[in-house]
């Protein structure tokens, strides 16, 4: 039976203006920290708002950072996202950009030095920043939003902005302003989110070697063994047949794949095999259970990995990501939808503002495995699948901007979601300069700026 929803009518409230700006993003990850930075400069007015503690979404779950070389190794993103990169660089909190024959690239960042950095270069581009402030609403007038109504220890807030740009990764804004957005596949399965841990004590050197040397015992998926041989920072995605025996010896483990990321510390590594499938990433009931069941799942893994994967005896558990990744929810439905094809046949568009290469991969939303399929060569992303239907005054980056599910499932990773940032930030910019209209950019003005500022784009 479904369950019935109640109703309370609110009443009407007067409600304090805290700030006008002329560009707000919203959402403090990958694309929202390079969109606040390229919308920053020229006397602009820009604010960002986040809803956790820290900057840094995704990039501080321990996750390598994929997609800032292509499929032929050459570097596809550049621009501020590579100037975010150098920024950590000097503090040897990231590593160069490694090639990888599954991933395309790795980098790695130290999740801590990423919340400072992100705070430090936001600053010093003068971004009014609000943490533990969460979007709540929306401002209509007509079909363009005027502002946001914000939510945090002070009460509920108003915000005007001459232009928002949506970088929540669930299209929070998008979808309260009235975008038709989608979610999930044809039946609404969703990829299913990850607790990341880290583990500690790990002989990471025992762990490449034996991969290198016994590739009968530790078969990895699409990698070639020797690369663990030539690569002391890398990513294992694959001992399937070591799960099938911890299975059959009495585990209960979520993944079919052992996935273990190496970090930048000696000794550390980070896990990506808890699962949780049938998570809807907008529903805080779900999430909860989400949490509780992975956060069940982190003993048998721990476990599994001390017992049967090399390098592990003496390992421990560190610590757990401040947060359930979540892989997908919501897409906004824009000007363009990007499809597998556009993928898979490497298109090129007239208002390409990103260019991309990574993979389709998606974690099926049923079961324990994924799926991934390659297109040889790098696909641009259009400036179209950043603008919304309908709605005037908003643009999106990020992983939910207009695409199918397969295709979201490849312009997910964080490179490309950090291209999206700049190009929406130097877009929102150019529309408050000149008065016009997020769908009126010139986009060859703003292909050419992209350009003129050290990003990667194709003739
Ligand atoms: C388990 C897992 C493994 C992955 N593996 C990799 C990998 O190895 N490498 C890779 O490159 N990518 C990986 N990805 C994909 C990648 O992390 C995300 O797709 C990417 O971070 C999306 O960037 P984003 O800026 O759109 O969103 P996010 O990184 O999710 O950032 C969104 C930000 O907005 C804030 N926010 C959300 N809603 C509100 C609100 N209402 N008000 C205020 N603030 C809000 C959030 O707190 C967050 O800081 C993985 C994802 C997951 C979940």
């Amino acid at each position: 039976m479904e369950k019935q929803v109640h109703y309370f009518i609110e009443s009407r409230k007067e409600l304090p203006v805290r700030m006008e700006v002329d560009v707000l993003v919203v959402g403090g990850g990958p694309s929202g920290i390079i969109a606040a930075l390229a919308a920053a400069g020229d006397g602009l007015k820009v604010a960002l708002i986040e809803n956790r503690s820290f900057l840094g979404g995704n990039m501080t779950i321990g996750l390598p950072i994929l997609g800032f070389l292509g499929q032929k190794k050459n570097q596809i993103i550049k621009g501020l996202p590579q100037k975010f990169i150098d920024r950590l660089t000097v503090l040897n909190a990231a590593s160069e950009h490694r090639p990888c024959p599954l991933h395309m690239s790795i980098t790695l960042v130290e999740p801590e030095a990423v919340k400072a950095v992100a705070f430090d270069m936001l600053m010093e581009k003068g971004v009014e920043i609000l943490l533990y402030t969460s979007f709540s609403d929306v401002i209509m007038e007509g079909r363009s939003v005027k502002g946001v109504v914000i939510e945090s220890k002070s009460g509920r807030e108003v915000i005007f902005a001459k232009t928002i740009i949506d970088c929540t990764g669930d299209a929070d804004v998008a979808y309260r302003s009235g975008v038709p957005c989608e979610q999930g596949n044809e039946q609404g399965g969703v990829q299913p989110p990850t607790l990341m841990f880290s583990m500690a004590g790990v002989d990471t050197e025992q762990l490449r070697m034996s991969i290198a040397e016994e590739p009968r015992t530790y078969l990895t998926d699409f990698i070639p063994n020797e690369y663990f041989g030539q690569n002391r920072q890398f990513i294992v995605v694959g001992l399937r047949s070591l799960i099938q025996k911890a299975r059959e010896e009495g585990f209960t483990l979520p993944t079919d794949r052992t996935i273990i990321i190496t970090g930048l510390k000696q000794g550390e590594v980070w896990i990506n095999m808890t699962r949780v499938n049938g998570v809807d990433g907008t529903n805080p009931t779900s999430l909860t259970r989400g949490e509780f069941i992975a956060r069940k799942q982190i003993g048998q893994i721990a476990e599994y990995l001390i017992r049967y994967v090399p390098g592990f005896d003496k390992a421990y558990l560190a610590r757990t990501a401040p947060f359930l990744g979540i892989r997908e929810t919501r897409r906004i439905v824009g000007a363009y939808v990007m499809t597998r094809e556009d993928i898979i046949n490497c298109r090129r568009f007239d208002d390409g503002i990103a260019v991309a290469s990574y993979p389709l991969d998606i974690h099926h939303p049923v079961g324990g495995d994924c799926t991934l399929e390659w297109s040889g060569d790098c696909y641009d992303i259009p400036y179209r699948s950043l603008l919304p239907l309908h709605v005037e005054n908003l643009i999106v980056a990020g992983r939910s901007i207009s695409t199918t599910h397969e295709a979201m499932s490849a312009i997910r990773v964080m490179a490309p979601c950090m291209a999206m940032g700049e190009a929406a930030g130097r877009a929102a910019k150019m529309a408050v300069k000149e008065g016009c209209l997020l769908s009126e950019v010139d986009i060859s003005r703003l292909r050419d700026e992209l350009l003129a500022e050290g990003a990667y784009l194709r003739e």
